[in-house]
């Protein structure tokens, strides 16, 4: 590891998100089709070596969350299907025909706007169009009352000219949760789905290539609602009860090092705000790891990093570059050592549970700050700094 990144830094494990990958793929069956999510960075995995593994082993498809997403993985040579989640404008339609990416319809008008646009390109758009079944964000209405006009909605939009629907989806709002009450909803949502299918394919007299559901919870959970096509995301980084279940690997470890060790008497308080005060003679290591690395503030004070030594707990208000750990008692781990933040030995399930948050958003909150560096076979084969140097 060159000195410039020995500071705090995320290690990709490709290895675990090919165990990852091959477990699932095994899991839902040949037949079945397999995205992986990459929005986000790949959940802050790095969108790029991410993409390029699951390339490599077959997978089928990839998503990610905009336009500028979609060409980070084409200007880095990715070239398997590529479906945008999210929104993308109009104006961008050439660009989507050009580099061959797929563009989730979310509503009648979005799907006129980009037949438009494709029209005077005089070139096709592919599409998938997306379904609300009950997650009430992007997609066609389609509950109760809307059934009928939704049905008659998608049917429609998938014969305007120049648009190739090769695909439909909806997402599940509960499919990870536990409990009859979210089975039942998840169902009713997946009945949902295909009842809206097979209306709109009897409307257009033809099939939808592509349909798919199943996030991670459905995949865990739901393994009879695979469909065409599967599309986890956290599942395949290893995170959650569900991928500790499956025999799945956490991808990231995030490491950082000791930079300062201070041995204070009692009664000194730590940091801002001084809401941690010793209780007896403390030796205190100072993490370069701070708010704006993607350390959450609100697990001040509150949780443990772990050292060679074991957990040491984190003192005082974390700081925007920095936080401080206690290390009374580890005489072994002293400036320079290396410190897991999060990885196979500190849980970043139970971290996310102290934070009374998800494992997602801690992984994405590492921010651009911190160089990713990616393993294969134990070695690091690539480091990534994400400024602009
Ligand atoms: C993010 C996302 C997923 C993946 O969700 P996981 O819970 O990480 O599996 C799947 N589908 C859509 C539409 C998403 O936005």
């Amino acid at each position: 590891m060159e000195s410039t990144l020995k500071r705090t830094w995320a290690e990709t494990d490709l290895d675990a998100l090919v165990h990852n990958y091959r477990t699932l793929r095994e899991r839902v069956g040949k037949d079945v089709k397999f995205l992986g999510v990459v929005k986000a960075d790949a959940y802050g995995h790095g969108a790029i070596e991410v993409s390029k593994v699951l390339e490599k082993e077959g997978a089928d498809y990839l998503a990610v969350s905009s336009i500028d997403e979609a060409m980070e993985l084409r200007l880095n040579d990715i070239k398997m299907p590529i479906l945008i989640l999210g929104h993308t404008p109009k104006e961008q339609v050439g660009r989507l025909i050009e580099y061959d990416i797929t563009q989730a319809v979310t509503c009648k008008s979005k799907a006129v706007e980009y037949s438009e646009e494709a029209v005077k390109l005089g070139k096709p758009l592919k599409i998938h169009i997306k379904v609300d079944t009950g997650m009430s964000r992007l997609g066609f209405l389609v509950e109760d009352d809307h059934f009928e006009t939704g049905v008659e909605g998608i049917a429609e939009a998938v014969n305007y000219p120049m648009l190739d629907a090769e695909g439909i989806f909806t997402h599940f709002a509960v499919s990870d949760e536990p409990g009859e009450e979210c089975k039942a909803y998840t169902e009713h949502q997946f009945k949902l789905f295909t009842d809206v299918i097979k209306g709109v394919e009897s409307k257009t007299g033809r099939r939808f290539k592509i349909r798919h559901c199943a996030n991670t919870g459905a995949v865990a959970n739901y393994l009879d609602m695979c469909l065409d096509m599967v599309r986890p995301g956290l599942l395949l980084y290893g995170y959650g009860e569900f991928a500790e279940k499956l025999g799945l690997k956490p991808v990231m470890t995030l490491k950082s090092v000791v930079s300062t060790v201070k041995i204070y008497p009692k009664g000194t308080k730590i940091s801002y705000g001084g809401i941690f005060e010793t209780s007896d003679t403390t030796r205190i290591g100072v993490i370069p790891y701070g708010y704006a690395d993607g350390f959450l503030r609100c697990l001040s004070n509150k949780c443990s990093l772990y050292t060679e030594e074991g957990f040491a707990p984190q003192r005082g208000k974390i700081c925007m570059d920095m936080c401080m750990i206690d290390l009374t008692g580890k005489p072994g781990v002293d400036v320079g050592s290396e410190i897991e933040i999060f990885g196979n030995h500190n849980s970043l399930n139970e971290l996310a549970a102290l934070a009374g948050t998800i494992p997602y958003e801690i992984t994405c909150a590492v921010s651009k700050r911190v160089p990713r560096t990616y393993i294969k076979d134990g070695k690091v084969i690539g480091k990534e700094l994400m400024l602009r140097m």
